[in-house]
């Protein structure tokens, strides 16, 4: 099939995707193997700041000033009201993202990168820029398939229940997930309610189906996927990569959609340039690396209390969770954390 030219592509249409592209002007190609919000995959749990920073804050179920951590016998309640939270629908979310992007969109997937060009059943498209937004997989900057099972990959499984009484939740129950958390997520309607295995262990369905009975809960339907612990790569080679495709959910609080949207929206201007020509790509590429790098000891950070989170007895981390709950703690860490990201006034809606 003839390859078609374009002066960018970005590869997969979620949270990272989209962030890049509502920057972009141009022949931009924005591809996905799915339509756009057509298959959620997470919680969509994110502070509210976001939704209504991106100007699509109509796709907000529900706003959450408080958060429940659950250690064995120990329940303690954090304050959120400095930063709230807010549970949304991914596909109104994404779709409205969609509509402030100016590229192109085609429903097809990826199978192969050589590069500068991206194979897919309905044709080889090329560009001198390529971002891969592709999730986990990293379908263009891994050559070969990923193998999640050894580590820096978090398995997730969630089921959408009838639960409404219960508020943001977390749960440490070593029980039920060796080394990993639970979540309730209410959304509205219901609540999402999921457990995740840092480990990577993916066969958790019967756990949660136990602790959901446990419970009394009637499941509906379950989704879950990977998603990477670890810091990864921005760059590879000639190619950026944002959201999960470089390693950028959070360790420990497992939150992928704000780095995905903040670090899309970095690399989406610094594209903008390369396109516009006021940056040459070799330098467009040092730049978002540099850029993301400066995080990289958060990171670490928060992979250290993840690790904490797996390794301490319990009756430490509830002393733990406890005194992060409080005075001085809680002032000084809440909102720093909450803000991470913060679009500044360039990442207005396009
Ligand atoms: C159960 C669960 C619950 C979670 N809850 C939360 C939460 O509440 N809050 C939070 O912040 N994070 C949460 N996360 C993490 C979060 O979902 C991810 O970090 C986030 O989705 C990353 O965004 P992304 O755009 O990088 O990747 P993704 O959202 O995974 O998007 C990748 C896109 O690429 C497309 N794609 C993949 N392969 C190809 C291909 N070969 N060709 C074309 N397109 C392709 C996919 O269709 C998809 O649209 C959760 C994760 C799980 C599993």
């Amino acid at each position: 099939m003839p390859s078609t030219e374009y002066a960018a592509i970005v590869v997969g249409a979620s949270f990272a995707g989209l962030a890049v592209a509502r920057q972009l002007k141009g022949r931009v190609l924005l591809l996905d193997r799915n339509e756009v919000g057509a298959v959620q995959t997470s919680a969509c749990g994110t502070p509210l700041w976001v939704a209504e920073a991106l100007g699509v804050a109509s796709s907000v179920l529900q706003v959450h000033e408080r958060l429940t951590v659950r250690t064995g016998r120990y329940s303690i309640t954090y304050d959120l009201s400095a930063v709230p939270f807010c549970t949304f629908d991914y596909r109104k979310f994404c779709q409205g993202l969609l509509a402030q992007c100016e590229a192109r969109f085609l429903k097809t997937p990826v199978t192969e990168f050589r590069e500068g060009s991206v194979v897919t059943p309905d044709g080889t498209f090329s560009a001198p820029i390529v971002v891969d937004c592709s999730g986990w997989r990293g379908v263009v900057v891994n050559k070969t398939a990923v193998k999640p099972e050894r580590g820096a990959y978090t398995f997730g499984l969630e089921a959408h229940t009838p639960v409404q009484d219960d508020g943001l939740t977390f749960f440490i129950d070593r029980d039920v997930v060796a080394q990993g958390l639970g979540w309730v997520f209410p959304v509205g309607d219901g609540s999402l309610i999921g457990i995740g295995s840092y480990a990577g262990r993916s066969k958790l369905r019967q756990s949660l189906e136990r602790y959901l009975d446990t419970h009394g809960v009637v499941p509906g339907a379950y989704h879950g996927t990977y998603f990477p612990n670890r810091f990864g790569r921005a760059t590879v080679g000639q190619v950026f990569a944002v959201g999960d495709a470089a390693g950028q959910c959070l360790p420990l609080t497992a939150e992928g959609i704000r780095p995905a949207l903040y670090f899309g929206g970095e690399c989406g201007k610094i594209v903008q340039q390369v396109m516009a020509g006021s940056s040459t790509l070799a330098s467009g590429l040092a730049r978002y690396h540099a850029q993301v790098g400066r995080y990289r000891k958060a990171y670490g950070f928060l992979q250290a209390i993840q690790w904490l989170t797996v390794h301490a007895p319990p009756s430490w981390l509830a002393l733990l969770t406890k005194l992060a709950a409080h005075r001085p703690l809680h002032p000084r860490w809440w909102p720093r954390y909450g803000r991470f990201g913060r679009f500044g006034p360039a990442e207005a809606p396009a």
